[in-house]
């Protein structure tokens, strides 16, 4: 089939030769000629630079770039970092009702902008707006990208060119890329901050509020709290303020949430219709933060301003697909009935998983990771803390249940580079396992992980 012996100088093959070999013209049948040839030319060079010297090798070397070349580059992971909603590795976990939705209208047509009873242009924000009304308390909703579009969009559509007030114990910076100042320079307003670091009184807005000011804004401040000696003004006494003046109130909450997470056993998170009660204009929360549904921003609040909202030419440039507002949909309709809500959004089942639950889900691995890691681990169980994730406080921590993983190398930087070439051939998995590493250990935290069989399995793969 190929020549078996190297060229006599060991001179590569020419393009067209190579690519005449029987097995090459197999490959080029399986994936097309363009993709051959284009990794046919990789590994010549490779051979050119020493790194192969015969026929089979440079079928293998052209083999294995065909099949790096497909292979899927978004992949799914196991989350065992301990932070449910991880940014990096998606946020929310969608339930099957999403999935089932966006499947249904992703295969062709649908009445996205389209009116079926009237046969007229509808508007894709009608998918969502009645459930987040419901939901919320509020007039009117629409729903853009993700939380940093909507906080992008509602400044420069209510305040371009004019002024917005923000408590300088409030200028935050979510997760390196969302930093308010920025957002608010790139939404054409000017920031005007006011009173300090750690305490913003009443009279500081009102003192700062002129003819060019355009609106009070509150950011939540979801991934640091300012302790000590600290004040700043709660809805009710900025709304207060800004009514005096004829001024809109707008809230970023980040994270924000449909329901009371203190009712769940969990942290305290600002309630989005309690916020509205107490007369924000308008909120901004995340589609995928604790409200466990496809990434979004959502923005309710009065019909007027959310009418003004969407008018803005921005809005075309930043609204979601189909697909987010299918999952969307699908999961704000597990709201309607709260009574199977947290056993439905996997983001709420995950962050009520009981220390105990999770704790043997872990002790049911650990045989087959003990197996899988070899003589040179100890794995045992650990109890450790997981955190919510995604700008909710990481102060606040679940007990939860980790497998730990220690080198048995009397050697301490020798057990260093033994724990992260570990962590390596756990990412190095079909399905990659993300751990961290604390100290002398590797922690697997199992709450994330509810379906251990597939976990398993891939342990028990002879390495
Ligand atoms: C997370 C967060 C954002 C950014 O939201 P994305 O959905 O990631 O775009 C903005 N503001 C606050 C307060 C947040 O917590």
């Amino acid at each position: 089939m190929i020549p078996a012996a190297p060229t006599a100088d060991n001179r590569p093959p020419s393009v067209d030769r190579a690519l005449g070999w029987p097995a090459m013209q197999a490959l080029v049948a399986s994936h097309g000629r363009a993709l051959v040839l284009d990794c046919l030319r990789e590994a010549l060079d490779d051979w050119r630079a020493g790194q192969l010297a015969d026929a089979p090798a440079l079928l293998l070397a052209v083999q294995q770039r065909i099949e790096r070349r497909l292979a899927p580059s978004l992949t799914p992971v196991f989350n065992m970092t301990g932070t449910v909603l991880h940014t990096n590795l998606g946020r929310a976990p969608l339930p099957p009702e999403a999935i089932a939705a966006i499947a249904a209208v992703a295969a062709g047509a649908s009445n996205l902008e389209y009116d079926l009873q009237d046969a007229a242009r509808g508007d894709r924000d009608s998918h969502v707006e009645a459930w987040i009304c419901r939901l919320t308390g509020a007039e009117a909703a629409t729903v853009v990208n993700n939380n940093a579009a909507a906080v992008l969009l509602v400044l420069n559509a209510l305040a371009a060119r004019r002024e917005v007030l923000v408590s300088r114990g409030e200028l935050i910076e979510i997760g390196g890329s969302f930093r308010l100042p920025d957002i608010m320079a790139r939404a054409g307003c000017k920031l005007r901050e006011v009173g300090t670091t750690n305490r913003t009184h009443p009279r500081d807005y009102a003192e700062a509020i002129g003819p060019r000011t355009a609106l009070l804004l509150k950011a939540h401040t979801s991934n640091y709290q300012v302790q000590g000696f600290t004040s700043s003004l709660d809805e009710a006494q900025l709304v207060e303020i800004a009514r005096a003046h004829h001024l809109p109130v707008v809230v970023d909450l980040g994270s924000g949430s449909l329901i009371d997470m203190q009712a769940l056993g969990l942290p305290a998170e600002p309630v989005v219709r309690e916020v509205l009660a107490a007369g924000v204009d308008v909120v901004t929360f995340s589609g995928d933060k604790l409200l466990g549904g496809p990434q979004a921003g959502i923005i309710a609040g009065s019909a007027e301003l959310i009418g003004k909202i969407r008018r803005s030419p921005l809005k075309r440039a930043l609204r979601c697909d189909k697909l987010t507002l299918a999952a969307l949909e699908a999961v704000l309709r597990l709201y309607a009935d709260p009574q199977t809500l947290v056993q439905r959004v996997p983001t709420l089942r995950l962050l009520t998983r009981r220390q105990e639950q999770i704790r043997q889900g872990a002790e049911a691995l650990l045989p087959a990771l003990q197996a899988w890691a070899g003589e040179d681990f100890v794995v045992d169980l650990c109890e450790v803390h997981s955190q919510i994730g995604s700008g909710s406080l990481p102060l606040e921590t679940l007990p939860s249940a980790a497998l730990r993983l220690r080198s048995r190398n009397g050697n301490r930087r020798s057990r260093s580079r033994e724990l992260r070439q570990l962590a390596e051939r756990l990412r190095g998995l079909p399905y990659p396992v993300i751990g961290r590493i604390a100290e002398d250990s590797l922690l697997l935290d199992c709450r994330c992980v509810e379906d251990t069989r597939l976990l398993a399995e891939q342990w028990q793969v002879p390495q």
